[in-house]
């Protein structure tokens, strides 16, 4: 039986990952979040004291690195040559090696046959910023998720200080921007909507709106 694949894409702090994730564990899908991918290769690159900005040298890094996806009870785990580095790659200092690491092709060709594989294997919900339109194209269904600037950069504030990450609400707002500004300028897979995504814009929206919303387009194209 054909896998079902869910692409949600789009900027940071919009709440894809909250999103998918709980909508994901509604469905029985597996939520797969790909941005944790890049963040892996920005933590290598930066624990060889590498400039995330020199391609030479990131592409040196790949050949040793392995990355492995694991799940359980719904939660993605990432490991790096089998030691676990969720927790480790969520600093700010890594968001940014990620973003840089992700301009790079070799950098996204890389990490293509992993994330195919998964949808191939699994009911999913993959979120990213290049999953409706070069991962998964013939996603059963793709969300454009997104919010204004200033309350992806509010949402992301709280969920650092959450955990504890020193840090300001200036210096989050100024990193995202740079982010989608990278994100969306660079000339391979940049973020954008897929002509066939559906767009959802979070900015009034609550947490739970938010996920029925979601649950709903996917319930909807499930029985369509
Ligand atoms: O989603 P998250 O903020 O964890 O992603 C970290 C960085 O990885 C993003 O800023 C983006 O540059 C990159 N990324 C990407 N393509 C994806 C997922 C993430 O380029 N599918």
């Amino acid at each position: 039986m054909n896998q079902i694949a869910v692409a949600i894409d789009g900027p940071s702090g919009a709440g894809k990952s909250t999103i998918a994730r709980k909508a994901a564990k509604t469905l029985g899908f597996i939520y797969v979040d790909t941005g944790a991918l890049y963040r892996t290769i920005g933590l290598a690159v930066f624990r060889q004291n590498f400039d995330a900005l020199n391609a030479q040298e990131v592409i040196s890094v790949l050949p040793s690195i392995n990355i492995n996806l694991k799940y359980t009870d719904n939660t993605q785990r990432v490991y790096l040559n089998d030691e676990d580095v969720s927790d480790l790659i969520r600093t700010p200092e890594i968001s940014l090696f990620a973003s840089r690491v992700s301009v790079i092709p070799e950098v996204r060709e890389f990490l293509l046959d992993m994330q195919r594989n998964i949808a191939q294997k699994n009911n999913v919900i993959m979120d990213g910023r290049d999953i409706g339109t070069v991962i998964l194209p013939n996603a059963k269904v793709k969300i454009f998720l997104t919010a204004s600037d200033e309350k992806r950069a509010e949402r992301r504030y709280i969920e650092l200080c959450q955990k504890g990450v020193n840090t300001s609400f200036e210096e989050v707002l100024n990193d995202m921007r740079e982010r989608d500004a990278k994100d969306a300028s660079r000339s391979i897979a940049p973020l954008k909507k897929a002509d066939d995504a559906v767009l959802v814009d979070t900015s009034e929206l609550n947490l739970e709106q938010s996920i029925n919303t979601v649950i709903n387009i996917i319930r909807n194209a499930q029985n369509s």
